[in-house]
């Protein structure tokens, strides 16, 4: 399982330090998560760090 992150994304960058596994990485011209690496913040944090600290919600379940 992992999240994606939607084209509500603004490329803000906030989310790429707050992630535990180092799955997000800027693209042009939005964010984006690799779903090999995404472990759903399982063993880091209660809930998806992402989608927490993301302004426009765009990091949701893929
Ligand atoms: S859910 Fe957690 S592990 Fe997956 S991309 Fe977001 S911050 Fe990284
Ligand atoms: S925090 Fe949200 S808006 Fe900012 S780069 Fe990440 S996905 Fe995009």
């Amino acid at each position: 399982m992992a999240l994606k992150i939607t084209e509500d994304c603004v490329a803000c960058g906030v989310c790429q330090p707050e992630c535990p596994v180092d799955a997000i990485s800027e693209g042009d011209p939005i964010y984006s998560i690799d779903p090999s690496k995404c472990v759903e913040c399982e063993g880091y944090y209660d809930s998806p760090k992402c989608a927490e600290v993301c302004p426009t919600d765009a990091c949701v379940p893929a």
